[in-house]
């Protein structure tokens, strides 16, 4: 921890214990030269990229263990429950004060959605990763990993969910969203804001997450759990009405339509997937647009063709939810209530 920016002086019992969980990622990528774009994804071992990092064992007693070490492209569902299901055995022992992952910034905002439902533990569990390779000029990995060993380290953060953290900020899983293909400053929480700032170490939090995480969610995965098929169709102009048919006939259980506007979609479309919705695929209207909310009832009577919306909740965001949820049976007024609790 730090106390005006200067390490404490303790024993190694009485510092913070942070587990570094690595999956890969650019954070772990390499390229030939400091300066190319083109670079490989997930080669990096977890003890060399905290080895890079200069003072990071000032901040707490720190230990790496390789989970996985993909380009986060290429993270899948099984990876996501080991992660689950790794973070709630470390985090169920009294020595461990909280635990990073590292993770490829493409799809970082699922699976921190996703650990944010499964992970039933108080104490900070923090993303990391980055926008530029370990041997870029620049890279944003090391800072952004000392940060992120810096909230996990710190009890502050302990209640505030799944955080993750980037570029000096720290984001709730719920709001975070990837702005951009290639700057540092990609993420960005549109709707709520940001929980905080992490500044070299040095932590500031401006609010807790308003929705229900963690310890609080009623979502569990056992390792191997199954999960059902959903569907993401992004809406367009003069879209295809039949994409929602070919996901019902792939067993889709659930679509998730990104749609334009507050959710929109065709007419063609609507019913397709009002047909769809009648004879038992849950239809979850999100939105393409970055920011904003979905809300029944405004273009598209959602009552009539037993359509749900995803409020806050991004498409990809809002397909986890309902993979979570189906695992139960619930009817349409809970699956929609679940939009407005997490
Ligand atoms: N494609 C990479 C990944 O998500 C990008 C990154 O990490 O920034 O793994």
């Amino acid at each position: 921890m730090l106390i005006d920016g200067q390490p404490q002086d303790k024993p190694d019992s009485d510092r913070p214990r942070v587990v570094i969980l690595a999956t890969g990622g650019t954070i772990a990528g390499t390229a030939a030269s400091g300066t190319q774009a083109g670079y490989a994804s997930g080669q990096v071992s977890v003890d060399a990229m905290i080895d890079a990092v200069p003072g990071i064992r000032d901040l707490a007693d720190v230990r790496g263990e390789q989970v996985a070490n993909v380009g986060s492209q290429d993270m899948t569902f099984a990876i996501m429950i080991e992660l689950a299901n790794w973070i709630n055995a470390l985090l169920a022992d009294g020595a461990v004060s909280g635990v990073v992952v590292t993770h490829g910034t493409d799809t970082m905002e699922e699976t921190a959605y996703f650990l944010n439902l499964t992970v039933k533990s108080q104490k900070p569990v923090v993303l990391t990763g980055a926008m530029r390779p370990a041997t870029a000029v620049s890279a944003d990995g090391p800072l952004n990993l000392y940060n992120a060993v810096a909230v996990a380290a710190d009890p502050e953060a302990a209640g505030r969910g799944v955080l993750v953290v980037m570029n000096d900020w720290i984001h709730g899983a719920h709001s975070l969203t990837k702005t951009n293909t290639t700057s540092v400053e990609t993420f960005l929480s549109p709707i709520n804001g940001l929980i905080g700032t992490a500044n070299y170490g040095k932590t500031q939090y401006f609010r807790r997450p308003f929705r229900r995480h963690t310890d609080t969610s009623e979502f569990t995965v056992a390792n191997g759990t199954a999960l059902p098929r959903v569907d993401i169709l992004y809406a367009c102009a003069d879209m295809p009405a039949d994409l929602v048919d070919c996901s019902v006939s792939r067993g889709a259980r659930g679509i998730v339509i990104a749609g334009d506007g507050n959710g929109n979609m065709n007419a063609a479309t609507i019913a397709s997937a009002s047909r769809a919705a009648g004879e038992g695929t849950v239809i979850v209207r999100s939105s393409r647009v970055p920011t904003g909310t979905v809300s029944r009832n405004v273009e598209i009577d959602d009552d009539c063709h037993q359509f749900i919306v995803s409020d806050e909740l991004n498409p990809a965001k809002a397909r986890i939810l309902l993979m979570l949820a189906l695992m139960k049976d619930r009817n349409l007024d809970a699956l929609q209530q679940l939009y407005y609790a997490y």
